[in-house]
């Protein structure tokens, strides 16, 4: 089966260094993206949004929002916000810290944001002692797992319906490979909670 949530005890034990949910008792629910901007498939999550009139937070790498800048431009000045996703996609645990941070300073020179989410979920202790004087760290409370091979689109959108609570930071992908799932459950997660009184809020306050 695959992993949609994250272990208590690495929660618990990172509490104070990861940001892995929103204390709230509101009825809010904070609407995250991994590893675009990707064209034709931001352009389409950004039309679902708007339809919705959601707001969400995007962690673009530095390389994708290089690549196509008047995509990265579209996703800020609808009004979403932009975050830290580093440069290269790298995985922090094949990653010495020096290398690590000064692919997230590169990121930071494009997205000039003081959000920053890991790729992969993958951190080191030393990374993460380095890049929280600058960053809050923000993690998740659960994936859609629209990036798993053999999820279905149906299993993807079942994740997000019964596993979102109030506070919680759900991450889709905006990437190739996520997109059929993606704008699948997307349309669908967003009509179950605004009929259920449920708000979308960007990240605002923690940064
Ligand atoms: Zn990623």
């Amino acid at each position: 089966m695959n992993k949609i949530i994250p272990p208590y005890l690495l929660r618990l034990l990172t509490k104070n260094f990861l940001i892995w949910k929103i204390k709230t008792k509101e009825k809010k629910i904070f609407l995250t993206f991994d590893d675009g901007p990707t064209p034709d498939v931001t352009d389409k999550i950004l039309d679902i949004l708007e339809s919705y009139e959601v707001k969400a937070v995007f962690f673009c790498t530095g390389n994708n929002s290089e690549r196509f800048p008047e995509l990265f431009s579209k996703i800020k000045n609808a009004g979403h916000q932009t975050c830290n996703h580093t440069y290269s996609h790298l995985d922090g645990w094949k990653s010495g810290a020096k290398d690590y941070v000064s692919d997230v300073e590169r990121a930071k020179s494009i997205i000039n944001s003081s959000l920053f989410r890991p790729p992969h979920g993958r951190i080191t202790p030393g990374q993460i002692f380095k890049l929280r004087k600058e960053y809050y760290i923000v993690m998740w409370s659960l994936l859609a797992g629209d990036f798993y091979e053999n999820a279905s689109k149906e299993r993807c959108l079942n994740n997000v319906l019964k596993h979102t609570k109030r506070g919680s930071i759900v991450v889709f992908h905006d990437s190739e490979k996520s997109a059929d799932k993606c704008l699948y459950a997307l349309p669908r997660f967003l009509e179950h909670f605004l009929e259920r009184g449920f708000k979308f809020e960007l990240l605002r306050g923690v940064q």
